[in-house]
C-alpha cells in the first residue's frame, strides 16, 4: 500500500522565525527531520488571497518579500525550491474551477517555513491560493477534495495563525509569558472542537463571541479548516507546537499523522 503522507497545519508568526532559532523554528526543524519526506508540498498561506482557487504553476517560483520594517537579510532571503507544474496541474483536477498561476511565487507563509522544515530547498512546492468568495465551509470541503494527494506523497501545509490580532500585539512579551486570556480561550476551544473532529463548529467559528478578536480579518484561519478536511475517520491528530506569543498569536501547529490513512 502508498504510504500516507501527514498533513500539517503550522502557526507561522513573525516571519523572523525563518532567521533566528526562535523555540517554534526549532520545533519546525525538528518536524522536518522526523516526518517522512514528501514528493513535493502543496502550501496554503494566509499571506495569498484569490479570486477564485489558483495554483502557482512555475518551473522556479520566486521568493516573495510581503512585509515591511524588516532587517535587510530577511529582505534578502531567498528559498531557492522548484516549483511543480504537474502538482499544479493535478490540484486543478481535484479542484473544480481552479487555474494555474504564473505570476505568485512563494509568500514568506510558505517559505518562512518551508526553510526550516526543508532547509536544502530540495522539495518541489506550489502554493494554493485561498479564495475570497468561499466561505468557511467551502475551506472545509476543499480540504475533502484534496485528500488523494496523501496517497501520492504529497503534504499538505496549511500556514497561518489560529487567533491574529495584530492590534492587540504586545511586542514585550515574545516569549509568550502573559498571553491575553481570550486569545488563550479561543485557541483552546478551537483545539477541542478539532481534537473532536467537530468540523461544523469550527467552518462556523465566525459565530463565536471571540471572533471578532481572534480573526479580525479570517485568512490566518483559514488554512486550517482544509488542513482539517483533509482528516481521515478517527486519524490520530498532535499539537506539535503551541503557545499564545505576543498576547495576541497562537504558534499552534496541528498534525494528522496519517494513522489510519484516507
Ligand atoms: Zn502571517
Amino acid at each position: 500500500m502508498t504510504p500516507c503522507m501527514p498533513a500539517l497545519f503550522l502557526g507561522h508568526g513573525s516571519p523572523m522565525n525563518a532567521i533566528e532559532g526562535t523555540v517554534h523554528s526549532r520545533q519546525w526543524e525538528e518536524l522536518g527531520r522526523r516526518l517522512p519526506r514528501p514528493r513535493a508540498v502543496l502550501c496554503l498561506s494566509a499571506h495569498w488571497e484569490t479570486d477564485g482557487w489558483q495554483v502557482t504553476a512555475t518551473e522556479k517560483p520566486r521568493t516573495i518579500h510581503d512585509f515591511r520594517g524588516f532587517p535587510p537579510e530577511l529582505q534578502a532571503f531567498q528559498y531557492p525550491a522548484p516549483g511543480s507544474p504537474e502538482l499544479a496541474a493535478r490540484v486543478c483536477q481535484l479542484v473544480e474551477g481552479a487555474q494555474p498561476n504564473l505570476s505568485w511565487g512563494l509568500d514568506h507563509g510558505a517559505w518562512s517555513l518551508l526553510c526550516r522544515l526543508y532547509p536544502q530547498a530540495h522539495v518541489p512546492v506550489v502554493q494554493l491560493g485561498l479564495d475570497r468568495r468561499s466561505d468557511l465551509v467551502a475551506f472545509v470541503e476543499l480540504g475533502k477534495r484534496l485528500r488523494p494527494l496523501r496517497r501520492e506523497g504529497v503534504l499538505v501545509l496549511g500556514s497561518g495563525n489560529i487567533v491574529h490580532h495584530l492590534g492587540r500585539l504586545d511586542w514585550e512579551d515574545v516569549e509568550g509569558i502573559r498571553p491575553a486570556g481570550w486569545a488563550v480561550e479561543f485557541d483552546n476551544w478551537v483545539a477541542g472542537r478539532a481534537q473532536a473532529g467537530d468540523l461544523a463548529a469550527l467552518a462556523d467559528a465566525e459565530s463565536h463571541p471571540l471572533w471578532p478578536l481572534a480573526a479580525p480579518s479570517r485568512e490566518h484561519f483559514l488554512p486550517l479548516l482544509s488542513i482539517l478536511g483533509l482528516r481521515a475517520e478517527g486519524e490520530d491528530l498532535h499539537f506539535p507546537c503551541q503557545g499564545v506569543v505576543m498576547g495576541s498569536l497562537s504558534m499552534r501547529s496541528i498534525l494528522l499523522d496519517g494513522n489510519p490513512c484516507v
